[in-house]
């Protein structure tokens, strides 16, 4: 069924809550936000949102962790029944764009709206979802609403994290109103999608409408320590160092050039990046005595994530060997690929087509909400174009157009999923 949407009511939402924490700039493409969880423009941004989930004729919710929910129960649908889910986020890095999260938002609430106008009463009930502190750029590593929600994290860990000034989860959302009870509970739900912007040049180039996610992709980080021995810069001759940082850039460019190997001969989608070196003592006139490194490992197959990180461990074995330094290697962080619900994407793929909607199935090289929420039922992420796949900047941009149609497919899923298709969704699906 096509369900129109209403672009002018989503991009007003959009842009209302762009201005929550708005950087201002000279720049007329830049659309700077920094909403940072438990600050003033945080609370506005979820103040306005509980408003127009209201004015939608949702009932809202707060949870422990203070995410935020809508639920519509249509006339006639059993209040009981396993509601379908659709959200993301409100929360932004600093000097972030306005579409990462609150397209995914504003667009569920949207397709609500859509359903509703259209005069479709679902069987079961509609949920609108917005998790807290998906980017990690203020309490702890991103996913953290989503991630207690579904058991990820427990609630005590997440309250007690500290932002930079060390006060505490619990007292942030305290003090902006926005610690409820309870818990979100994914795992009750009969499926949830989410839409955001693709943060990648995959749809714009092809120019199609719709990005429908098979996978996102695992992510391991590894903490690699290369110690050798800090020396006068002067007064230590060339054969007699060990120098830490000259042994540390030959490991950059041997995990870059695994990646490639990967690439090549495996998985196109592996990327690997040392993104991160803290040289010690970091002093012109030092050789350098330790260098700690980030590294970031990325693919749709465990697998070829594993090759990688063999891969790096060989190259710190050979520098030990050729270069007499001392490595460790810890791996803090790690999360396998998450497959996508192969009903809920042939559902969007449909949803694609009744609207007139050009979709392609991609992968995701982010972690989003939906990522933990496929732990607990049934997910599906949808992707919208992104502006020279500019993102996590304040010029990330969606066209308005691009945003509506996207909204437009959600909607269509939502209504499918949510049993539109009985005896009021057949009659709309005939106009
Ligand atoms: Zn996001």
């Amino acid at each position: 069924m096509r369900l129109p949407v209403d672009a002018d009511r989503l991009r007003s939402d959009i842009e209302t809550n762009a201005a929550f924490g708005r950087v201002e700039t000279d720049d007329p493409e830049a659309h700077g936000r920094t909403n940072r969880t438990g600050t003033e423009a945080n609370r506005k941004a979820r103040d306005y949102l509980v408003e127009r989930l209201r004015d939608a004729g949702l009932d809202v919710a707060v949870d422990a962790v203070g995410n935020v929910a809508g639920r519509w129960v249509p006339n006639g649908a059993d209040p009981d029944a396993a509601p379908v889910a659709s959200g993301s986020h409100l929360d932004s890095v600093p000097d972030g764009g306005i579409f990462d999260g609150p397209l995914g938002v504003y667009a569920a609430v949207e397709a609500v709206r859509a359903i509703r106008d259209a005069g479709i009463e679902p069987d079961r009930p509609v949920l609108v979802s917005s998790f807290t502190e998906e980017e990690g750029s203020t309490f702890g590593d991103g996913l953290l609403g989503s991630s207690v929600a579904t058991g990820e994290t427990d609630a005590e860990t997440a309250l007690a994290l500290e932002n930079d000034a060390g006060e505490t989860l619990a007292d942030a959302l305290s003090r902006i109103g926005y610690r409820g009870e309870g818990l979100l509970d994914p795992a009750s739900w009969d499926c949830f999608f989410e839409l955001h912007v693709e943060q990648d040049t995959v749809l714009e180039s092809a120019g199609v409408d719709v990005g429908v996610v098979t996978t996102i992709t695992g992510i391991t980080h590894c903490v690699v320590e290369i110690m050798g021995e800090a020396n006068h810069a002067g007064a230590t001759a060339m054969d007699d160092r060990t120098d830490a940082l000259a042994a540390a850039s030959e490991f950059v460019l041997d995990v870059e050039s695994a990646a490639n190997d990967i690439v090549e001969t495996d998985s196109e989608t592996a990327v690997g990046t040392v993104g991160s070196l803290s040289v010690s003592p970091n002093a012109t006139n030092v050789v350098p005595g330790c260098v700690a490194c980030g590294v970031d490992v990325r693919d749709v197959t465990r697998g070829s994530m594993e090759e990688i990180v063999s891969a790096a461990h060989e190259s710190l074995a050979r520098l030990e060997r050729n270069r007499g330094v001392e490595t460790t290697l810890d791996r803090p962080f790690h999360v396998d690929p998450t497959g996508m619900s192969d009903r809920l994407r042939t559902v969007a793929h449909d949803a694609a087509a009744d609207a007139g909607r050009s979709a392609i199935d991609l992968h995701s090289g982010a972690a989003h909400d939906a990522m933990r929420v496929a732990g607990a039922t049934d997910a599906a992420l949808l992707f919208a174009p992104s502006r020279d796949g500019v993102s996590h900047n304040p010029r990330e941009w969606t066209d308005w157009g691009d945003c509506a149609a996207a909204t437009e497919v959600l909607a269509g899923a939502l209504a499918e999923m949510a049993g539109a298709a009985g005896a009021t969704g057949a009659e709309a699906g005939s106009t």
